[in-house]
């Protein structure tokens, strides 16, 4: 072949390639294209992992690519989110946040290093799950009112299981406290998953816990449930009496938890998690499973983005006035 034909061609081959690689870079990449990261701030085998890994196995099932949690766990779950907080704002990592880290964390840390309403932006929300008063088989409080009665004799005495400060955990052993005029020690742990252990083992009394995670623990005989905080009795709890209903009139505690992007992803990335929730959401086989476990289904019109947010404001404001009325002071 003549040279200047060799270098004409060479050039037009690279020339295809240049334009090839441009056109790569600007064409939209299908999302997602590798595994997503979903960060969940508490311990592996607790309940925010447990609702967490079923929501993300049934959404994989809907995408292209596999959903994986990862566990940062520490402070109440504010080291997960800070994490979030600070991840490529790309789709691929996004945030199980719940109750303690989206609403009341602000108001319990004075130098929190994320402002969830700021930093995120909110995906879904996923089905609630009512807590249960539990204390460990052949403990010697049959009752919800033995445990308040050896607490009122003994201020302080008392040790209390929890996921750290700011947890639903702690914030709905917080409220029991101060309804039932009693004063605990409280004892942080990295999620309720170690705590139970602890609570099975002996080390601590009671623990307020998510039902998903503690039904199987009564029914295997390790853990006894003295009440539950829901409005009603739950039938998956034969024979357990709700506080609201009994010793602590119209008390009412549960866990929400949400699922939120660093603030800046782009709308697609969010309306393709939504929309495999939503589809999740219509298979009956998935939503039956989670309400044997006693979580509560929430209807689709209360669990996108724009209503995740109005209620994550709601509950940042109810938070802020229940721990000033409270007068917890907030950590450094
Ligand atoms: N959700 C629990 C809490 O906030 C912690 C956990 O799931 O381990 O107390």
């Amino acid at each position: 072949m003549h040279p200047l034909i060799q270098t004409t061609l060479r050039l037009a081959v690279a020339a295809a390639a240049l334009a090839g690689g441009l056109h790569g870079a600007h064409a939209q990449e299908p999302y997602p294209s590798r595994p997503v990261t979903w960060l969940v701030p508490f311990a592996v085998g607790g309940p925010t992992d447990a609702i967490a890994r079923t929501v993300a196995q049934r959404v994989s099932a809907e995408l292209p690519q596999p959903v994986i949690v990862d566990n940062p766990a520490g402070a109440g779950g504010t080291v997960g989110a800070v994490r979030a907080a600070r991840s490529k704002a790309d789709g691929y990592t996004l945030f199980v946040g719940h109750i303690g880290t989206m609403a009341a964390a602000p108001y319990l840390f004075k130098s929190l290093k994320y402002e969830p309403l700021r930093d995120f932006v909110p995906i879904f929300r996923f089905p609630d799950t009512p807590m249960v008063l539990l204390v460990r088989n052949g403990a010697r409080f049959k009752s919800a009112r033995d445990l308040f009665e050896e607490a009122r004799k003994r201020p302080g005495q008392l040790t209390f299981g929890t996921a750290g400060v700011g947890s639903s955990s702690h914030l709905a052993a917080e409220h029991l406290a101060a309804t039932a005029g009693v004063k605990f020690t409280f004892v942080p742990y990295k999620g309720t998953g170690p705590a139970m252990t602890d609570l099975v083992g002996g080390q601590i009394d009671a623990m307020l816990d998510q039902t998903n995670v503690s039904l199987p623990q009564i029914q295997g005989g390790r853990l006894t449930a003295l009440a539950l905080t829901s409005q009603s009795p739950l039938p998956q709890f034969p024979g357990v009496p709700t506080l609201a209903e009994g010793d602590l009139p119209g008390f009412l505690a549960s866990t929400w938890y949400g699922l939120y992007a660093p603030a800046g992803t782009p709308a697609a990335v969010v309306e393709t998690m939504r929309g495999a929730y939503m589809k999740a959401l219509a298979d009956t086989a998935f939503t039956d499973g989670l309400r044997k476990q006693g979580i509560d289904v929430l209807p689709g019109d209360q669990v996108g983005p724009a209503a995740l947010r109005d209620f994550t404001a709601s509950e940042q404001k109810k938070w802020e006035r229940v721990i000033r009325e409270a007068g917890i002071t907030p950590q450094p």
